[in-house]
């Protein structure tokens, strides 16, 4: 009997199912697509071999960093470019993003930084946190009900609707603070002001960047991944849908119809349980990347680039990067020439069911509606026209997260990946490796 049945190949997934094999373990890992790395992927546009998933991972924990040095990526572990990140807020005015907060939630209310983007009234507002009872706001059900009640509307929509929401596409008022911000309720507690547990949760983080990524794009951990894999004899399906998820078996499908059920001591799971319906509002982000020639964009007018309020007048993009200033080996690869990723909101084309993890490729050309828009919002965002004529590339890809209404995993099956996890690689590595030791130690 197979030892461990570990259901898709995203990069949770992988770093499970390699584990599990180096420590002598039987493993077969089924994935449902043609290709192994979810979330992560890399695409070429315009020459270019670019992340066309996730790009990065918080150095929060050092999980993804441990990682990569035992995959051999030590040395090429990189931090981007340090002018940071710009915000633009509901009334499309454009700042940087104020140097001591946390998910746009300022450390000092009254720095200028800050002041810039809420004004004198907002700032006295917020400083107002100093002065109430550490209990206000404590048992908030959202991050945006925790700032509200703390520092007032205007922090929160001037500065954590753009920076949180645009980190995780979602309104604050639906972010549990415990999911994304671990430890700040306790440290509001100990500390007595929002503010001051910022600060503290900002000193306990790793020294510098709160970001980090690989020279050469984050796929490479894929490859080295898949590599070790085929090292250590992982028995990897491709083409392979679990279509039930037991405790101690996983039924399966392949595009051909061959249907085949694999008994296991352990089940690993990193997507929703199949036998559940998806929720038909699910949403997706979509990416535009343009490989732009424009070299009034070789100043950075926006830094690494920018989050944008999701009801900013005139623009529908919800994030810039600008990635070749966010990575200097990208710069370098790039010769002249400026790499865009816009994100955008988007809801499933079909029935809600789109497969999480996958990646859909779309048409898209500079002077079509969609890299109308691209240009357009770009020029917006940047102060700086970027005109179809100077795009050299373009590419547009859909994505959906998995259906978290569906996360619920028959009893004994092991739950890994963003289903269970969270969104982020530095969380969802963590936790896989330690699902995985459990598995060797047990
Ligand atoms: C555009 C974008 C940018 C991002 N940027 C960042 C970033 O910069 N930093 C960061 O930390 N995170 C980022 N993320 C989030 C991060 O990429 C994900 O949280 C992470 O990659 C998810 O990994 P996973 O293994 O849990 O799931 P996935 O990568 O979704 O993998 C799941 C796999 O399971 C397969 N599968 C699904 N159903 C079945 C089934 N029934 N049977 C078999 N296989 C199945 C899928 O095909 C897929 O390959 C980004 C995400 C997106 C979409």
């Amino acid at each position: 009997m197979t030892d461990v049945v570990v259901v898709g190949g995203g990069v949770a997934g992988l770093v499970a199912a390699r584990d599990l094999a180096k420590g002598g373990a039987h493993v077969v890992l089924v994935e449902a697509g043609d290709r192994l790395g979810g979330m992560i992927r890399r695409h070429t546009v315009a020459g270019l071999d670019l992340d066309l998933g996730a790009e990065s991972f918080a150095t929060r924990t050092d999980a993804v960093e441990r990682l990569a040095i035992e995959l051999g990526l030590g040395n090429d572990i990189v931090s981007p470019d340090p002018r940071g990140a710009w915000l633009m807020t509901r009334d499309g005015r454009t700042a940087p993003i104020p140097q001591t907060g946390f998910l746009g939630i300022p450390g000092s209310p009254m720095a200028a930084d800050v002041l810039a983007v809420i004004g004198q009234g907002g700032g006295l507002r917020a400083q107002m946190d100093s002065l109430l009872p550490s209990p206000i706001g404590a048992r908030a059900q959202s991050l945006g009900a925790l700032v509200r009640k703390r520092m007032g509307e205007r922090v929160l929509d001037d500065l954590v609707v753009p920076v949180a929401g645009g980190v995780y596409s979602t309104h604050p008022d639906q972010l549990d603070p415990d999911r994304v911000a671990p430890g700040l309720r306790a440290a509001l507690q100990r500390e007595g002001s929002l503010a001051r547990a910022v600060l503290a949760l900002r000193s306990r983080a790793t020294a510098g960047s709160a970001v980090q990524g690989i020279g050469g794009g984050i796929a490479r951990l894929v490859d080295e991944l898949v590599a070790d894999m085929a090292t250590y004899g992982v028995d990897v399906r491709l083409g392979t849908r679990a279509t039930a998820i037991e405790r101690f078996a996983v039924e399966t499908v392949t595009a051909d119809g061959t249907v085949e059920r694999l008994p296991a001591q352990h089940v690993l799971a990193s997507t929703p349980d199949p036998a559940r319906t998806a929720a038909p509002d699910r949403t997706g982000i979509e990416l535009v990347t343009l490989v732009v020639d424009q070299p009034e964009l070789d100043a950075g007018p926006r830094g690494t680039g920018m989050l944008v309020h999701p009801d900013a007048e005139g623009v529908r993009a919800k994030a810039l990067t600008h990635a070749t200033v966010k990575w200097p080996w990208l710069a370098e690869t790039a010769a002249g020439r400026h790499v865009l990723r816009l994100s955008y909101a988007t809801r499933p084309d079909g029935d809600g069911t789109e497969p999480a993890g996958t990646g859909t490729s779309l048409p898209v050309d500079p002077d079509d509606t969609v890299g109308t828009r691209a240009t357009r919002d770009a020029t917006a965002l940047l102060g700086v026209p970027v005109t179809a004529d100077r795009v050299v590339g373009a590419a547009r890809v859909r994505w959906y997260g998995p259906d978290l209404t569906a996360a619920g995993l028959a009893e004994g099956v092991v739950g890994i990946g963003e289903t269970s996890s969270g969104r982020g690689l530095a969380g969802i590595v963590a936790a896989a490796r330690t699902s995985a030791a459990r598995i060797l130690g047990s």
